[in-house]
């Protein structure tokens, strides 16, 4: 007998990053944290401050509203809600989200353009994979959001990468988005309010975008996760406002707003107005793709129309205040901070992107070297600017405690001071 020249024992074994379609292996926000938390220095008797990931769940000031958690207690308590769902969602929570979406539009979205998911991650998974085909790329920006690039590597999607304008306050580079794109790009993703940018799109810049996507005949995803997140002089608008000049693909969720991202309940939304989409068979590939992926917990869903209608005015005003507070005290210390520029004040979402100037620091030498001895040395922990696409930055979140975010930039500053380069 010939024996096998594989001294593997299992069949799994091996590396798979290697096997892969992609060259190596994707980064994701969460890998990237967890690498530079390990550096955390047990010994430090101080409180770590989270600046590197989104989630201000954890501070008592961000507490989900009173009738949100109602919401849920009672769809529980009904137990009505212990089967599988439609594949779909639930007919009482995609109506409740059509309404809710249709405030802000000149049109009324029907609940059959609401598909329900787990998470916004979740609808990114499913419209990628609804997209994928042999040849086929899609426009992401960059600085972005990885999950993308993980996605679309999953389903063997090309992807583009169009830069956001620092000088611009982050606008689309409306230039380099026509020249990137070919015969064979069938989308273009924009996230509005931003990560990592923290910018908010103009209603003008929206419908420029709008009317690039339908000269190059493309769809514009909208990753509006942030919606209604916005605390500077630029109000939130929805891309599907201009869905009448392109089909847009709007998608979100509870996580952000209601400050509640383990509840796992977001939306796919197809803005159609002209039926564009109509006869194209992306509809189709979207509940196909729905098929294969899991549902959201059916009683979240059927807690959505009282979360969307009974959570007051005041619960959102506040949040928008605490935030507004979080992005002045943010922006304002780092500006004490030499090595960091700020190329503008952030007026959405929970982050915001700064720029590291090297030649200051005598002993680091990138912006992950940075984020690894900045969390070794002052238990602060930040998200290096190459982990969304720009080498040497740093994305910050400023959603958290006001004393929190304080007491992080000023470890931060003592941190520049101890490296700075000596003249
Ligand atoms: C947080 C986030 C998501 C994922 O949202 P979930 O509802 O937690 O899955 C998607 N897109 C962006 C830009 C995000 O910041």
């Amino acid at each position: 007998m010939v024996e096998k020249e594989s001294k593997k024992k299992w069949n799994f074994e091996g590396n798979f990053h290697g096997e892969q379609k992609t060259a190596s292996p994707p980064i994701t926000v969460r890998g990237i944290l967890y690498m530079i938390m390990r550096s955390l220095n047990k010994d430090d008797d101080r409180p770590i401050i989270p600046l590197g990931h989104g989630d201000p769940s954890a501070f008592p000031c961000f507490r989900t509203s009173a009738a949100a958690e109602d919401a849920v207690v009672d769809a529980l308590r009904s137990a009505r809600y212990n089967s599988y769902s439609p594949t779909v969602g639930i007919l009482p929570a995609r109506r409740a989200i059509a309404g809710y979406l249709s405030h802000d539009l000149p049109y009324n979205l029907s609940p059959d353009d609401v598909y329900l998911t787990v998470g916004c991650s979740n609808a990114i998974e499913v419209i990628i994979e609804a997209l994928a085909r042999p040849g086929a790329n899609i426009l992401v920006p960059r600085p972005g959001f990885p999950y993308y690039d993980v996605r679309a590597a999953c389903s063997n999607l090309e992807v583009r990468h169009y830069d956001l304008l620092p000088d611009k306050g982050w606008e689309v580079d409306l230039e380099a988005v026509e020249a990137l794109s070919d015969e064979n790009t069938v989308a273009m993703v924009i996230i509005n309010p931003g990560n990592p940018c923290g910018n908010v799109h103009s209603p003008q810049h929206l419908e420029k975008i709008a009317e690039k996507a339908r000269k190059l005949g493309i769809l514009v995803i909208a990753d509006e996760v942030y919606e209604q997140i916005t605390f500077g002089s630029t109000n939130f608008v929805p891309m599907a406002a201009f869905a009448a000049t392109v089909p847009v693909i709007t998608l979100g969720s509870i996580s952000k707003r209601w400050t509640v991202p383990g509840w796992r309940l977001g939306w796919l939304v197809t803005c159609d107005p002209t039926a564009a989409l109509k006869n194209s068979g992306l509809i189709e590939r979207i509940t196909e793709c729905l098929e294969v992926t899991t549902d959201p917990a059916t009683f979240i869903q059927a807690a959505i129309p009282q979360i969307l209608e009974k959570t007051k005015e005041e619960f959102y005003s506040n949040i928008i205040a605490i935030l507004r507070r979080c992005a002045d005290i943010c922006f304002d210390r780092l500006q004490e901070i030499p090595c960091i520029t700020c190329p503008s004040k952030p007026e959405g979402s929970m982050f915001l992107m700064v720029k590291l100037n090297l030649e200051l620091l005598d002993d680091i030498g990138d912006d992950m070297e940075f984020c690894i001895k900045l969390a070794e040395e002052e238990s602060v922990v930040v998200l290096p600017g190459v982990a969304v696409g720009m080498k040497n930055w740093l994305r910050v979140t400023f959603a958290c405690d006001h004393s929190c975010l304080e007491d992080g930039l000023g470890r931060m500053k003592a941190f520049y001071q101890r490296h700075a380069k000596k003249h």
